[in-house]
């Protein structure tokens, strides 16, 4: 193998010095170029079956909205712009198969609601249905390189992970980026000390929405400060945002107030809905919260989530595919135990959730409370039936304390 103990590539012959960097494996070793080699072809194989879905096997965006129906309750607005994204993006994936003239541009998208709204909910719905990858990623955790917390580029890390490390899958794909609102700069003026989690992060992110190639770190982080970086392209991976932004209201507020013309604009102020000035949010009020104009550009579709209200509540709890109600109903039938909550006392859950201001978040822990003795003594008791009043739910709540401080 070594000519005067020199190490060569098993592929190419080539010594150690002739190349810029040899790998060594078990047996062998392998050179740069040969590596880049080996890459065109696994590229070239990809490219071969990469048409693995036709226009008529595509959900169409209806159809997709019928799917997010199933699970989320209401947010009708933001169920038909993901729709039509995800559906424009398997359009423009194929069109980058087929090498057309006309070039179709991404839309990232940008949903903005309250908390407990159903953003992520509506992301996760739609990851199920999905023919390209798919993953969550929380803006919360991100900085600027080389300051505490991970890199922007460990958003591809998931990427790849997700599709198993293949470039071309990933290069596809689509990420969900929650609480983006968390990155928005914390004041207006551009800050002469640095801020770790805003701006650096939002100019980070940028270079991912516009599309450009980011090395990847193929584990995440930096505890592998050796590992190899893997090129990957954001051109065609479609980035869907959310984020709670709260306190914007005042900002679509303000803006409505001062002038009335222009995009999503409200030309007669008394039709202004105070109760949901979300509704009303146009990307200058992502701007006046703190995101960079052109990270606002890059996110052309801006849509909103309704607030939830007690009936859209008491749907959450008994409607979706996989409802809370259902999901328990389940649980005891598996011990042979028909399970019914009566009317009234799905009203008392609701107003509960209500008065401790929970939304549909704190739906759960109030059915796990009420449920949870029954679930303890029901399956050994011999009972056939369980039946959840308004006065049993009400004595289970009033015994416990952790709810009120949830
Ligand atoms: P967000 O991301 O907007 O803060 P989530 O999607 O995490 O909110 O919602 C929290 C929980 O509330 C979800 O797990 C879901 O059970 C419920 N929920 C919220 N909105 C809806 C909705 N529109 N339809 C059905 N369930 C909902």
């Amino acid at each position: 193998m070594a000519e005067r103990g020199k190490k060569r590539c098993s592929f190419c012959g080539r010594t150690e010095d002739q190349v810029a960097l040899l790998m060594t494996g078990m047996t062998g070793y392998i050179c740069n170029d040969c590596v880049e080699q080996a890459h065109a072809i696994l590229r070239e194989e990809s490219l071969l079956s990469k048409s693995d879905f036709e226009m008529t096997e595509l959900p169409k965006p209806k159809e997709i909205k019928a799917f997010l129906d199933e699970y989320v309750i209401g947010q009708d607005e933001a169920k038909c712009a993901l729709a039509v994204s995800v559906y424009n993006h398997y359009k423009r994936l194929m069109q980058r198969d087929a090498c057309d003239d006309v070039e179709i541009e991404k839309s990232n998208i940008i949903m903005v609601g309250s908390t407990g709204t159903g953003k992520t909910l509506l992301a996760r719905t739609i990851a199920r249905l999905l023919k390209v990858p798919f993953t969550i990623v929380d803006a919360t955790v991100l900085t600027e390189a080389g300051y505490v917390g991970e890199d922007i580029e460990s958003i591809l890390t998931r990427l790849l992970q997700v599709a198993d490390y293949k470039v071309e899958e990933a290069e596809r794909g689509i990420v969900f980026i929650d609480e983006i609102d968390k990155i928005a700069r914390k004041s207006d003026n551009p800050s002469i000390t640095r801020d770790v989690s805003g701006e650096g992060v939002q100019q980070g992110l940028l270079k991912l929405l516009e599309g450009s190639i980011v090395n990847v770190p193929p584990q995440g982080g930096r505890k592998h400060p050796d590992q190899k970086m893997i090129p990957v392209n954001t051109k065609h991976i479609l980035f869907i945002c959310g984020g709670a932004f709260d306190g914007i209201e005042k900002k679509i507020a303000q803006r409505l107030n001062t002038h009335v013309v222009g995009y999503n604009s409200v030309q007669n102020k008394q039709h202004i809905d105070k109760g949901d000035m979300m509704r009303y949010i146009a990307p200058q009020d992502l701007r006046s919260f703190g995101l960079i104009p052109e990270i606002v550009g890059r996110l052309p579709i801006l849509t909103s989530l309704r607030p939830l209200d007690r009936d859209t509540l008491r749907n959450i709890l008994t409607e979706p595919k996989n409802s809370l109600v259902k999901q328990y109903i389940r649980l005891m039938e598996m011990d042979g135990v028909k399970l019914t909550f009566e009317p009234d006392a799905l009203d008392y859950i609701v107003d509960t959730a209500v008065e401790y201001k929970l939304g549909a978040r704190g739906l759960r822990s109030i059915v796990e409370t009420i449920m949870m003795e029954k679930m303890f003594e029901v399956p050994s008791s011999g009972a056939k039936s369980c039946k959840i009043s308004k006065e049993y739910a009400k004595k289970q709540i009033e015994k416990s304390t952790s709810i009120a401080g949830a």
